[in-house]
């Protein structure tokens, strides 16, 4: 006899003893997603991870990361017990209460639209389970401007879902995406392009552009960490001598792109570029032992990253705080 069948034994035998003494009643299946945030302190800060809901990739494919085939990719996968009929991905955004300013970064996918899979498009349902009302949102940081994160600033009808907030994004980053001749390139294009003018042109009022190293609001300062768009930036996050860096997009997987750090992403606007920001990205986070929150991260996304041999590593980091 296993341990298993032992133990399945001793169940039944509790379970028979159960039905005996207690009456037992049907409860309705709530159908309901579990609210995805996280809460924990950094200093005198209040840092909320909040999901917008996983992203569906479809199948592995050869695109996926550049160089690295279908079958290589499926099988870095099944080592890693992740699924391997669709590469998903979460959708960390993150609020930051500095005790001042409440701070957003990012938006999600936005509720309206199902093209990235059934699960995203949750930032505001997920907000409002973490107590936090839109309206009280001070400030939207976008670390770029691609579909599954500026994308959430508008409603489908148009109206604004932080109405009270500035958004700030670098000047390059907006024009790039805004520029209507991109849209021609490919689908992809018009698809990003179209959207990115829906959510940010309406905003150009009410936005202000960041400049590398510049301080957002205290202790939230830009890093330029351009590739994976043209003026996608990062930011590190300091309070009382603790710090945590938003990486957003520097890397999209916590297996492949720190065991193969130097594959670039399917979408890259600059490949070669990318792969340079996320070695220098990754050399400071293992040297300095900095914690990061890594926008596409197993949720919360929040974590280390050491070096293994040639490359790295990534250590989910729990942050417990008792508040
Ligand atoms: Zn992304």
């Amino acid at each position: 006899m296993t341990n298993f069948d032992m133990t399945r034994r001793t169940l039944l035998a509790g379970a028979a003893t159960l039905t005996a003494t207690s009456a037992f009643a049907k409860a309705p299946m709530t159908n309901k997603p579990t609210p995805g945030f996280h809460r924990f302190k950094l200093g005198a800060f209040e840092v909320t991870v909040i999901s917008d809901g996983p992203l569906v990739m479809g199948p592995p494919n050869g695109d996926t990361f550049t160089g690295l085939t279908k079958e290589d990719l499926t099988q870095d996968l099944t080592r890693n017990h992740l699924p391997t009929s669709s590469v998903e991905l979460d959708q960390n955004t993150l609020v930051v209460n500095t005790g001042k300013q409440l701070v957003l970064f990012d938006t999600g996918t936005g509720a309206g639209s199902k093209a990235f899979g059934p699960y995203s498009g949750r930032l505001i349902a997920n907000l409002r389970a973490a107590g936090i009302h839109p309206a009280a949102i001070d400030g939207v940081i976008l670390t770029h401007a691609h579909a599954d994160h500026c994308f959430g600033l508008m409603t489908d009808r148009g109206a604004r879902n932080f109405p009270n907030a500035k958004i700030y994004m670098t000047e390059n980053e907006f024009s790039f995406w805004t520029d209507e001749s991109k849209a021609g390139i490919n689908d992809m294009m018009k698809m990003m392009v179209a959207g990115a003018r829906k959510n940010l042109v309406p905003n150009r009022d009410r936005m202000a552009f960041v400049k590398d190293g510049e301080e957002v609001a205290p202790g939230i300062m830009a890093i330029s960490t351009p590739g994976h768009t043209v003026g996608h930036t990062s930011y590190g996050i300091q309070s009382q001598g603790q710090k945590l860096i938003n990486i957003g997009d520097v890397a999209h997987h916590h297996i492949v792109s720190l065991e193969k750090p130097k594959l670039p992403f399917a979408f890259d606007t600059d490949g070669a570029q990318g792969v340079a920001t996320r070695l220098k990205m990754w050399n400071m986070l293992a040297s300095e032992r900095i914690p990061m929150v890594a926008y596409h991260f197993p949720f919360p996304g929040v974590g280390y990253v050491g070096k293994q041999g040639d490359a790295y590593r990534y250590f989910p980091a729990l942050m417990r705080t008792v508040l």
